[in-house]
């Protein structure tokens, strides 16, 4: 069976106090959205993403910026089940199951995908829940208890929420009032809805807490790069994935670009997979003369494979000459562009040594990098 991911990214920042739609702000440097988007990929045909209308071009663009796809970003409605509703018709044809996800649970894994949609194809629904921690009770305006209600039976719900796109299509169409969420909605068409078990990090983001939480969930690891090249006549110099007018060029295997080969390596640091020699090495003639916007790319793509989101990087060149202040806006383009992260998640910075050392006496050029992942 086929199921796509319909995921609710259409509500106001204004609980969170944010101009900006809440779904967009980061976790650990990641859009929530993306983040969600990125956890379904792996287990879905297809992704429809739904967004306040006029928004569609900010969630297109977050979504190509990590290199995260999508089938379509679709306008929504003004409630939310009129915005799973227009992410359902959005579905392709051969669509069997749709998981409708709050954009706004960014920490939504696989696993919990996974088990939805085995739920779907056994028992014809899957809802993700969590059995509540908390005694619940009932009371009136004033706060007068009327009545705790019995633990053992109480689960609070989250997303996705996952059904046959036929039933829930009927179901939305024939809705006579609103309801919260799509199995409150299939529950009073009459169809039976199963419960599988979500995660308790599963939060959903709603209050600025909410969103120093989610960040304080993540682990940040930090790692440090060094290198340097020698200048030679009649090389081209590269730095920061830009070629710079010079009389000069870095000698190296590759394109020698010093400040790329720092950062590769605090990335490859932070994540403890070693170095870029062991990553591309010098050996290997598929290397000779490459860009190293490439060698960064492939360093970070091994590194969001295992799970590590980037933060922030922060890159250093140390040179004599030529001046690079007028290069570094390209730099931190380039650099955003290879890593999938925005240019405000790049620094670049360039220093001379005051003619002191290999730097100071135009023999060499070193760069120093750091970077720091989420986990
Ligand atoms: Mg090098």
């Amino acid at each position: 069976m086929k199921a796509y991911a319909v995921i609710l990214c259409g509500g106001s920042g204004s609980r969170m106090g944010k101009k900006e739609n809440k779904t967009l702000l980061k976790i650990g440097g990641v859009p929530s959205a993306v983040r969600c988007a990125r956890a379904f990929a792996p287990a879905v045909a297809g992704t429809v993403l739904v967004a306040r209308a006029g928004d569609e071009k900010l969630f297109r663009d977050a979504l190509a910026a990590y290199g995260v796809p999508a089938l379509a970003v679709v306008p929504g409605g003004e409630d939310r089940q009129s915005s799973a509703l227009a992410g359902l018709r959005a579905l392709p044809a051969d669509a069997d199951i749709a998981l409708i996800h709050d954009g706004a649970r960014p920490f939504v894994t696989e696993e919990i995908v996974r088990r939805v949609m085995e739920s779907v194809e056994k028992y014809g629904s899957g809802v993700a829940a969590v059995p509540a921690r908390d005694t619940v009770k009932r009371a009136d305006p004033d706060g007068r208890v009327l009545e705790t209600l019995d633990r053992s039976e109480l689960w609070q719900m989250q997303t996705p929420q996952g059904f046959p796109v036929r039933d829930l299509l009927r179901a939305h169409e024939t809705a006579p009032g609103r309801y919260t969420d799509d199995a409150a909605l299939m529950e009073a068409a009459g169809y039976p809805v199963r419960l599988v078990m979500g995660g308790y990090d599963n939060i959903k983001l709603t209050s600025p807490e909410d969103l120093r939480m989610a960040n304080g969930m993540l682990t940040p690891r930090v790692g440090t790069g060094w290198d340097a090249h020698r200048l030679m006549e009649g090389r081209e110099l590269w730095l920061g994935g830009v070629k710079i007018p010079y009389e000069k060029g870095l000698l190296g295997h590759s394109d020698a670009d010093a400040a790329l080969h720092a950062l590769t390596d605090a990335l490859l640091g932070a994540a403890a997979l070693g170095d870029i020699g062991k990553l591309f090495p010098d050996s290997d003639k598929k290397y000779k003369g490459i860009s190293s916007l490439i060698l960064l790319e492939e360093a970070a793509r091994a590194i969001t494979g295992r799970g590590f989101s980037i933060g922030n990087v922060d890159v250093t060149i140390l040179a004599q000459a030529p001046k690079l202040a007028p290069y570094i806006p390209q730099m931190r383009e380039k650099i955003a562009g290879a890593l999938r992260i925005g240019a405000d998640q790049v620094s670049v910075k360039a220093t001379t040594s005051e003619g002191m050392g290999f730097e100071g006496r135009g023999e060499g050029i070193s760069a120093q990098a750091t970077a720091v992942l989420f986990r």
